[in-house]
């Protein structure tokens, strides 16, 4: 499949970058191309110009110290995967770059591009001769949402691998803009919206994320069908951390797949943090979670078919995190 045509820039500075983000209404990001420029090829999205970030310097970069560990967004997940300090300091953001895609994706694929992925639908995601047989649905700017045909919602899911393993840390992001760079908990970052996943206004960029001191135990596990090359039926990241009495002082499961945006079971949380962890706990945390998910037919796998597999995910997790 063919690329439509585009207008293509490389700004010098990430300034520049948001500037021409921002005054140009057709122009989208370009990192590294791995779930945008399959899109184009689908034309379900076809920006007018394309930005692309990989020529600026000083976005590239995993350093840590006493305040946290701080990753630019142009980093690639195969850097991710393989940092030695990662997988000594934070093991679970290199086990979740690792599960990402394959090998292509991981080393063309940034961080950035990762966080801020596309939702995805089988509606959606499809060849423009698929999805030439109806009408366009909500996502690809029509009227109408073939998933939830009475509703007036886009209900694509969420499917990154990043995003749970950095939320479940308290992960925060930096953003540049026009009117300058904010910062926002990582969560934040998603609307639950799949018309529109992200909160990020005309013109902003990603440019750094930054996880915070973490000296609990952290695990992502991914359910797929094959070893590679696969989105996440349902993924979670788990993140528990005790006081020197022994008590949980931080409990943190997050789901990818089951959502409009990357999923936190807070009130299974609470049960969690509640205990004692024994075989009942784990029943119950589990139980709850899946009540707080609300994974839609987006893809082959049924609702009921998700809901389940985060339960067993879940208490895997839960005994793994304790092994
Ligand atoms: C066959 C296949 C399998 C895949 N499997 C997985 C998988 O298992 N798990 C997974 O998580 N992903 C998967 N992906 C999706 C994709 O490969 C990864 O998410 C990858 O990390 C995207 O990063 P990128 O740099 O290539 O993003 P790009 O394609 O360059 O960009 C993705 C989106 O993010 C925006 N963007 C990029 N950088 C920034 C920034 N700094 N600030 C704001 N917006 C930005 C772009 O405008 C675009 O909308 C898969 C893709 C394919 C084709």
């Amino acid at each position: 499949m063919r690329l439509p045509a585009f207008d293509y820039i490389e700004p010098k500075t990430l300034k520049e970058a948001a500037k021409r983000l921002a005054s140009n209404k057709g122009a989208v990001l370009l990192a590294g191309g791995t779930d945008l420029l399959v899109n184009m090829k689908h034309r379900v999205i076809m920006p007018k110009q394309i930005i692309h970030l990989k020529a600026l310097p000083k976005l590239q970069y995993i350093t840590s110290g006493k305040e946290g560990l701080k990753i630019g967004a142009l980093t690639t997940l195969h850097e991710i995967a393989t940092s030695p300090m990662l997988k000594e300091r934070w093991n679970i953001i290199a086990q979740a770059a690792q599960e990402v895609g394959a090998y292509a994706h991981q080393s063309m694929g940034t961080l950035g591009g990762n966080l801020c992925q596309e939702n995805r639908c089988r509606f959606f995601n499809q060849s423009p001769f698929w999805r030439g047989v109806r009408p366009p649905c909500l996502k690809a700017g029509g009227k109408v949402c073939y998933v939830v045909p009475k509703g007036n919602k886009c209900y694509s899911t969420y499917c990154g691998d990043m995003a749970p393993a950095l939320i479940a840390l308290g992960a925060q992001i930096k953003i540049e803009g026009m009117e300058g760079e904010r910062s926002l908990p990582l969560k934040k970052l998603y609307t639950h919206n799949g018309k529109k996943p992200l909160a990020l206004k005309k013109g902003e960029i990603l440019k750094e994320v930054f996880v915070p001191p973490a000296s609990g135990k952290a695990l992502y596990l991914k359910w797929r069908v094959r070893e590679s090359l696969e989105f996440p039926i349902v993924s979670l990241a788990l993140y528990v951390e005790k006081d020197q009495k022994d008590q949980i002082k931080k409990a943190r499961i997050v789901f990818s797949g089951v959502g409009s945006g990357p999923v936190e079971a807070t009130l299974a949380e609470r049960i969690w943090k509640a205990g004692p962890l024994n075989e009942q706990t784990i029943e119950k945390v589990a139980e709850q979670a899946v009540k707080e998910i609300s994974p839609m037919r987006t893809s082959i796998h049924s609702p009921a078919y998700k809901r389940k597999m985060a339960g067993i995910l879940l208490k895997e997790a839960l005994k793994q995190i304790y092994s």
